[in-house]
């Protein structure tokens, strides 16, 4: 780890930003509440809304049926996608112009690294940047800035005064203003991790601050907690490359299993434990591979059998989507992807599947996704508390439909070079 600058990175966050840009685009809507959805219906729910629909007590997530019962002078638009895109590029540009932007996290938010003499005019530079996208982005974009030492520490800093806020936060002013913020302020705490956290008797940022590392690397269950532990303090982390991450497992079959309607069902308990191995790892995925090995009818001719060994063919078939982790999610993707390979191959028997989710990286790592809608979040939360059940008890008590057993045993637990099987690879 190096050590700790001052001032190291400049991070913008644009306030309520698909809000802001609509109004920028259609001046007659600028003095209105606006509220953002992906799909046109009072049932969906708000991607976003704006401060002044904010202030009404509208909420992020909130169906447009209650936004308009609470706020009724609401105007909502529907999410125009290709235009925030083109106001990203744009607000790129224009940041280009004081400092190269280094990272791009998401749609509104930026990253920039400070080097040099560029630590010491940070203020300046933030100040100038600001000037800029009033000027040539317009007024109703308005950006969060924060600088600090890292981007961790930039990112929340970013946060702390939204909206049109400006945060400084020095490595010599930690810890102290941190401690007024929730755990969940912290990127990289969900809601699920704090109440780990506070099992572990970490209730606020102060108790973690107070913790040793390995502490939170225990509570994590992984390299995570140290990380975030060491990015608090003002340290930069290198993150490990994502692409050398998979969760993988495969089968052999034999017997009834071979034929493809039961073999569906090995892929499914394939599925559920690479998934379910995802999820401990505090991972996403946003790409799939089934593929699987067919075993071709012995030819006979005249009828009389032939007793020269059948062929085999592989067929592999991948999918990619939006991030997830739940098991709802990953074995719909794989239940599409193994009948694409069934129509494509019309197999007699199937001799080997296999699964294998890739593209992995943490939720943090990828920003936050606003298309995410609570569908997902409930699939994701009835993973977690199936999870955490099947932990309490021991086994694999409730799953997600059918769950036959497989001859041969458990699915999950070979032992690979750099990789040792725990207990709930057994379950
Ligand atoms: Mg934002």
């Amino acid at each position: 780890m190096q050590p700790i600058p001052s001032l190291g990175s400049l991070y913008i966050d644009f306030d309520a930003f698909f809000a802001n840009v609509e109004k920028q685009v259609e001046p007659s809507i600028r003095m209105c509440p606006v509220g953002i959805t992906a799909l046109n219906s009072e049932y969906s729910a708000l991607i976003t809304c704006c401060y002044m629909a904010k202030r009404a007590g509208v909420k992020r997530g909130m169906r447009v049926h209650d936004a308009r019962e609470i706020c009724p002078n609401i105007t909502i638009r529907m999410a125009r996608p290709d235009i925030y895109v083109e106001f990203n590029q744009r607000i790129a540009e224009q940041i280009n112009k004081h400092i190269p932007v280094k990272k791009i996290w998401s749609i509104d938010e930026m990253e920039c690294e400070l080097i040099g003499r560029e630590r010491g005019r940070a203020e300046d530079i933030a100040m100038a940047i600001r000037d800029d996208l009033y000027r040539y982005i317009g007024p109703y974009v308005t950006p969060s800035i924060g600088l600090a030492p890292n981007q961790f520490l930039a990112k929340i800093a970013a946060e702390m005064e939204k909206p049109n806020g400006f945060v400084v936060l020095r490595a010599a002013d930690l810890p102290t203003p941190l401690f007024r913020l929730k755990l969940t302020d912290l990127p990289g705490i969900s809601d699920n991790m704090q109440a780990r956290l506070n099992k572990a008797g970490v209730m606020s940022v102060q108790d973690f601050w107070n913790i040793s590392p390995k502490h939170a690397r225990a509570i994590w269950g992984n390299v995570e907690g140290e990380r975030i532990w060491a990015q608090l303090r003002g340290y930069r982390v290198e993150k490990p490359p994502i692409k050398r991450r998979m969760f993988g497992h495969s089968r052999v079959l034999s017997g009834a299993f071979k034929h493809p309607d039961k073999a569906i069902a090995c892929l499914r308990l394939l599925t559920v434990k690479a998934a379910h191995r995802l999820r401990r790892e505090g991972f996403t995925a946003a790409a799939l591979t089934v593929s699987f090995k067919v075993q071709e009818r012995a030819q006979s001719s005249y009828g009389l059998p032939t007793y020269s060994k059948p062929k085999s063919f592989r067929w592999s078939g991948n999918a990619q989507f939006s991030p997830c982790r739940d098991d709802h999610s990953l074995l719909s993707h794989m239940h599409n992807l193994y009948n694409q390979g069934l129509q494509q191959t019309q197999p007699w028997r199937l001799r080997h599947v296999s699964v294998m989710l890739h593209d992995i990286a943490t939720p943090h790592e990828r920003g936050r996704d606003l298309f995410e809608g609570q569908d997902q979040r409930n699939w994701d939360i009835l993973s977690d508390t199936m999870d955490a059940f099947n932990r309490k008890h021991g086994g694999a008590f409730i799953h997600l439909g059918p769950r036959p057993k497989i001859p041969g045993g458990y699915a999950g637990a070979k032992i690979a070079f750099g990789r040792i099987p725990d207990k709930e690879d057994f379950f």
